[in-house]
C-alpha cells in the first residue's frame, strides 16, 4: 500500500472517501475492490467508430456505472468525479495516447447550467486535466436549448433535436486536435454534432471521449 499524506491522512478521518459506485466507505482508495471487479467495463474495446469518428469509452451505461452517472448529473454528488477523471484519462491514455493537444467538452446551455448549478461534463474535463496538469479549454457554446435527448428515442428525431444548437469559438479551435468530453454517449446524435461544428470550424482532429457509452 502508497504512504499516505498526512494531509491525506486527516481528510480521510474527517472525510471518509465513498465508492462512487456504491457509497461503502472505501478506506482511501477512489473505488472499493468489489466494485473494481464488477464495474461493467468495455474491456478490451473502448472504442467505437460512427459520424462522430472516433469515440472512447470506459465503462458501459448500466449497473451500477449508470447509477452512479444519474447521481452525479441529477443530484450534484461529485464525489466520483476524481473516480471518473482516473478512468477517463486511463482510457484516453490508452486510445490517444499523443493525439490531441486541446481538451474540451458538451456544454450544457446557459438555461440548464442555472437550473442544475453545473456543468456535468466540464467538471468531467476539468477533473481528468487535473490528472495532467492542464486545463480544459472552452471551445463550444450551447445556443439553444432544446428538449432534452434522454425523452427522445429515434435517432433521427434524436439527430434533428440537437442540430444547431452549438456553435464553436473559433480562435480555440483553429489547427487543434481535440479530445471532446461528454458524460455518456447513446445514439451518438449530440457528439456527431458538436464534432460536425468543430470540424467545420478548422478543428484538425476531433477525438470523443464519453465516460460511459449505452450502444453496442
Ligand atoms: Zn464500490
Amino acid at each position: 500500500m502508497e504512504k499516505k499524506s498526512l494531509r491525506q491522512a486527516v481528510m480521510d478521518l474527517l472525510f471518509p472517501r465513498r465508492c462512487p459506485f456504491c457509497g461503502r466507505i472505501s478506506g482511501g482508495v477512489l473505488l472499493c475492490a468489489p466494485c473494481a471487479d464488477a464495474l461493467p467495463s468495455t474491456g478490451e474495446h473502448p472504442l467505437l467508430e460512427g459520424t462522430f469518428g472516433r469515440c472512447a469509452a470506459p465503462l458501459r451505461y448500466e449497473g451500477c456505472a449508470r447509477d452512479a452517472v444519474l447521481d452525479f448529473k441529477f443530484h450534484g454528488n461529485t464525489g466520483g468525479l476524481d473516480c471518473f477523471a482516473e478512468l477517463l484519462a486511463d482510457c484516453a491514455a490508452a486510445c490517444y495516447s499523443g493525439e490531441f493537444d486541446t481538451v474540451t467538452w458538451v456544454p450544457v446551455s446557459k438555461e440548464r447550467r442555472r437550473q442544475r448549478g453545473f456543468d456535468q461534463s466540464c467538471e468531467l474535463a476539468r477533473a481528468v486535466c487535473r490528472c495532467w496538469g492542464v486545463e480544459p479549454t472552452e471551445t463550444l457554446r450551447k445556443i439553444w436549448d432544446n428538449p432534452p435527448q434522454s425523452g427522445i428515442r429515434a435517432p433521427e428525431e434524436r439527430r434533428a433535436n440537437v442540430l444547431g444548437v452549438y456553435e464553436a469559438i473559433p480562435p480555440h479551435v483553429w489547427g487543434r486536435r481535440i479530445l471532446l468530453i461528454d458524460d455518456v454517449v447513446t445514439t451518438g446524435a449530440t457528439l456527431t454534432e458538436c464534432a460536425r461544428v468543430l470540424r467545420e470550424c478548422g478543428a484538425a482532429e476531433v477525438l470523443c471521449l464519453t465516460l460511459c457509452r449505452a450502444m453496442r
